[in-house]
């Protein structure tokens, strides 16, 4: 064998395999999505839903459909990526964990018996859907029990891109202080998402002890304006939203901080410490939407897809357009056998 260096092809999957096992870490609450098409009347009765009507189970919650669409657009290895969340001992924590080892994902979940675990129920009366989150195990993540013990702290470690959607916010505010300390201490990359208006409004607090820490910020058109009327940004022009919230304190000040702010079928707006940049959509048919449900989750799993490989930006955008347009176009936040992304 010639011994002159790696073809180029070869180079490319040797690129490929050198991603780590472990290299990308979510944390969040998962929650057992529940979609039923139901009647009126019924979205009261959510307690008979399961038994009265056609369901399907998917494996949910924000963070943890981030990173197994970012598991999904890498393919390999397998547990690249990492998720912490809180389950109960039941029968939805059973699906959960399968659902998490069917798409590959490194899910340790802190087990605990006090609550069940979480659901979110979508309930489908033609083209609306009401959505009932019930956190219960979800909120009850212990720092203490489950990140701090050596075993996990050691899978956190492993990481160098991080991802937490605000949502975790209103759970454990502590145990994202200490992912995010040791990711600013090791200049890794840390990804927050504003998640909801909810967020900034009411942990308003908790959420700017966080942002400081924050190297992406990711957000949609109206929690960005949320955003900015609660920090008294005094601007509703979204990319001025962006710079300011850009030029916010930083602790890690080695590593300048990005926003990214999609707006549905509207142009993503990208600031960096130098510019604010837009890039449009791909194109679909309005009608060739099935549910835009988890199309922002979906969008930062194939962003962070490509962050991990450490690829520009503007690639990491372009992934995450792509990994929104296959969501959309599908119920709940599925995907096919293997993305067609290069
Ligand atoms: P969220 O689900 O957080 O509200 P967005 O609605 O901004 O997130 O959607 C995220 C991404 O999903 C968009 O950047 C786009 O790529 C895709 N997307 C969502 N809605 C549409 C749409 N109506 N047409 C085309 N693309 C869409
Ligand atoms: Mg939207």
């Amino acid at each position: 064998m010639a011994t002159d260096g790696p073809q180029p092809a070869k180079k490319i999957k040797l690129q490929h395999n050198s991603l780590r096992q472990n290299a990308l870490f979510g944390m969040g609450n998962p929650l057992l999505d529940i979609c039923a098409v139901v009647d009126k009347d019924f979205l009261d009765k959510f307690e008979e839903l399961v038994k009265k009507f056609k369901v399907e189970y998917y494996a949910g919650g924000s963070t943890q459909n981030s990173v197994k669409v970012a598991q999904w657009m890498i393919q390999q290895p397998h547990k690249v990526a990492t998720f912490f969340g809180c389950i109960g001992k039941d029968k939805f924590g059973d699906i959960l964990k399968k659902k998490a080892e069917e798409a590959h994902v490194d899910a340790h979940y802190y087990e605990q018996n006090e609550q069940p675990t979480g659901t979110c129920a979508a309930c489908i009366t033609g083209d609306n859907r009401s959505l009932v989150a019930n956190l219960a195990a979800a909120n009850c993540y212990n720092k203490e029990r489950h990140l701090d013990q050596k075993e996990n702290w050691q899978l956190v470690e492993k990481a160098k891109v991080y991802y937490i959607a605000g949502f975790f916010i209103t759970v454990s505010t502590e145990s994202i202080l200490k992912v995010a300390n040791h990711v600013s201490e090791n200049n890794k990359i840390l990804g927050l998402n504003l998640s909801a208006p909810f967020i900034s409004q009411f942990f308003k607090e908790d959420l700017m002890k966080i942002i400081p820490y924050v190297d992406i910020l990711f957000g949609n058109e109206t929690e960005a304006a949320t955003f900015a009327r609660e920090q008294g940004f005094e601007t509703e022009d979204i990319k001025e939203i962006a710079k300011k919230a850009q030029s916010l304190p930083k602790v890690n000040e080695k590593r300048q901080r990005v926003i990214v702010f999609t707006q549905g079928k509207e142009d993503t707006i990208m600031a960096t410490a130098d510019n604010v940049t837009t890039f449009p959509v791909i194109d679909i048919k309005q009608d060739e939407i099935v549910d835009t449900n988890g199309a922002g989750d979906a969008f930062v799993g194939g962003f962070l897809s490509q962050l991990v490989h450490d690829q520009p930006l503007e690639k990491c955008i372009q992934a995450g357009h792509y990994a929104a347009n296959v969501i959309i176009r599908r119920s709940g936040c599925t995907f096919p056998e293997a993305p067609d992304f290069h």
